[in-house]
């Protein structure tokens, strides 16, 4: 009983070691490392405040493992991906902004203006915003 318990344990920390990238800061997010206000965690994802909000509400939803951008998504991430937008949804309606409307963002790469290469989706809402936002 006892030996499976530390196994479990032992393969838990192994998987998410090896899902870190010990210089990203999303991944020290995931884990703990950095401090974060942290509105939701789940098997597969984190959901955090921005540090720099654009408006009223300024979400990130990351998973957990590191996915450098869209660049690197592949079909075994599709749960994990379906789990971004569910975290989402329950997050805008958590936060009141559901029925007056929101944007997800999610940069890719230098002109789409990522600066974190963590995948992230960015949950914006509580002010009206212009499209394109240039
Ligand atoms: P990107 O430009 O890559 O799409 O977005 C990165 C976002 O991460 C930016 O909005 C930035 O403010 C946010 N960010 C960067 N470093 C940190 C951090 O250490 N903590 C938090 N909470 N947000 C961060
Ligand atoms: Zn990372």
């Amino acid at each position: 009983m006892f030996i499976s318990f530390a196994q479990h344990l032992y393969s838990r920390l192994t998987k998410t070691l090896h899902a870190m990238n010990p210089t990203c800061i999303f991944c020290k997010i995931a884990t703990g490392q950095a401090k974060a206000t942290l509105l939701h965690q789940d098997d597969l994802v984190t959901a955090f405040r921005d540090i720099h909000p654009v408006a009223p509400t300024h979400i990130l939803v990351i998973p957990n493992r590191h996915i450098e951008s869209v660049n690197f998504v592949t079909p075994q991430d599709e749960p994990v991906l379906g789990r971004l937008f569910t975290v989402a949804r329950h997050l805008a309606e958590q936060e009141g902004i559901a029925h007056s409307g929101y944007r997800i963002i999610v940069n890719t790469n230098a002109d789409g203006g990522q600066t974190v290469f963590h995948l992230h989706m960015h949950v914006i809402g509580g002010q009206r915003m212009r499209y394109p936002m240039g």
